[in-house]
């Protein structure tokens, strides 16, 4: 197996103990039985009350939560299984958040660090790479429980996974060149993307080879001059636009875990108000989620509007992007089965969502100037949602995500931004 991932990523755990909140811990029932055998200060073994059955999956449980914490969980926020037992004793998904892993039916194991870890958002502690002893090891186990990943281009273009990395090689090699301003990197991406598209296109993805990456970069900038005139002549989003830009931003900040309550009818009924109320301007970042602050009286898509950034404010960001683009952790099995065309689009989609997120953040803090901490911030939510969240899988939001790369909508979208 080739070990893939992007090398600027960083992590050591800072002992918060987010994870072992409000998510739901997935656990099989081999975990299950050994861990009710251990014993563990505090609980008693043998006794079944510290898992609940899943309602997703059979023979898979979660770990109970007292207080909104897993039951495991010490007042010092370290895990007593973790504690007594050693690492190995853990669950398998304990053992590899932050982490995603996959193995693909190329041979390669991809890695990428999971945004919405603090310690990760931070962007301090160990490179990634000094984990590639670890990420071996669970890639090994994971081989033996899970199948493997793959990807399709789109629905008609199936080239095999190794042109899939050439092509996911070259849209990074510009998405990441400072060279070019923020948007004009995303506005490019979008452009080739729909170049791509095109039927007579189609044998430059098929036949991606050793100068794919140059003819992209070469094509990209000799098409920058006419792409900064499309922004800039660009016109404001319509209502419709705003209204689906808007919605595709909650879809991105909604964390169901976190609505305990989320099967009450009641609850989900004014959740689904509150969606609503923000999709069509009147509503907060606040009343979606609970840890975000009152954003009521700012528009969404008005918030980038005579705002300034720190020079260094998205440089988290690039690293994100490299991490799914050489990971390919935006598409196939491990990603709601979009496909390269549909991840790269829901991809693209979190620059603007990104920057006027952030700019919503800062606003509500009434500040002027949108720092590396907005961004991080915004970065996190955007990332435990992104390509995880089963609402970006359905058709008509998957129409929408693509409606918003269209040149027009994105470079309206763009426009106020960097
Ligand atoms: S969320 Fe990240 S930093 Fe916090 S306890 Fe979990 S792994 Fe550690």
């Amino acid at each position: 197996m080739t070990l893939k991932f992007f090398p600027n990523q960083y992590f050591t755990c800072i002992s918060c103990g987010k994870c072992c909140g409000a998510w739901e811990i997935p656990v099989t029932q081999d975990e299950k039985d050994k861990i009710e055998k251990l014993n563990i200060p505090g609980h008693a073994p043998g006794k079944n009350k510290y898992f609940t059955g899943s309602r997703n999956a059979q023979g898979i449980y979660l770990i109970g939560k007292k207080g909104g914490q897993c039951v495991f969980l010490d007042s010092n926020n370290l895990c007593l299984i973790h504690k007594h037992h050693g690492e190995n004793a853990k669950p398998l998904a304990c053992r590899t958040y932050p982490l995603d892993i996959f193995n693909w039916q190329d041979d390669v194991t991809s890695a990428s660090f999971r945004y919405d870890c603090p310690a990760v958002a931070s962007q301090n502690g160990r490179k990634i790479s000094a984990l590639a002893k670890d990420i071996s090891s669970i890639a090994k186990e994971l081989s033996r429980k899970r199948k493997f990943a793959t990807a399709e281009y789109n629905r008609k273009l199936k080239p095999s996974l190794k042109n899939m990395r050439i092509i996911a090689a070259a849209y990074k090699n510009f998405i990441l060149d400072t060279r070019f301003r923020p948007s004009m990197r995303i506005f490019a991406a979008a452009k080739l993307l729909d170049f791509h598209s095109e039927p007579e296109n189609s044998s430059d993805i098929t036949e991606a080879g050793d100068c794919f990456s140059r003819d992209a970069i070469e094509l990209v900038k000799r098409s920058i001059p006419a792409l900064e005139s499309i922004i800039s002549e660009a016109g404001k989003p319509n209502f419709h636009q705003r209204m689906v830009f808007r919605y595709i931003l909650s879809g991105f900040i909604r964390s169901d875990e976190e609505s305990a309550f989320k099967f009450l009818p009641v609850a989900r009924l004014s959740r689904v108000k509150s969606i609503l109320k923000f999709s069509l301007g009147a509503g907060s970042l606040g009343q979606i989620s609970r840890h975000l602050p009152d954003t009521s009286c700012i528009d969404p898509m008005e918030s980038a509007e005579g705002m300034e950034w720190d020079e260094n404010a998205f440089d988290i960001y690039w690293n994100y992007l490299g991490s799914k683009l050489d990971s390919l952790h935006f598409c196939g099995y491990p990603c709601l089965n979009l496909s390269f065309e549909e991840g790269m689009q829901h991809l693209l989609i979190t620059y603007p969502v990104l920057a006027h997120f952030s700019a919503l953040l800062a606003k509500s803090d009434k500040r002027k100037k949108i720092n590396g901490k907005d961004v991080s911030k915004a970065l996190s939510f955007i990332d435990h949602t992104f390509s995880r969240s089963p609402f970006f899988a359905i058709r008509h939001v998957r129409k929408m995500t693509k409606s918003l790369c269209s040149e027009n909508a994105m470079a309206q979208i763009l426009k106020p931004l960097p």
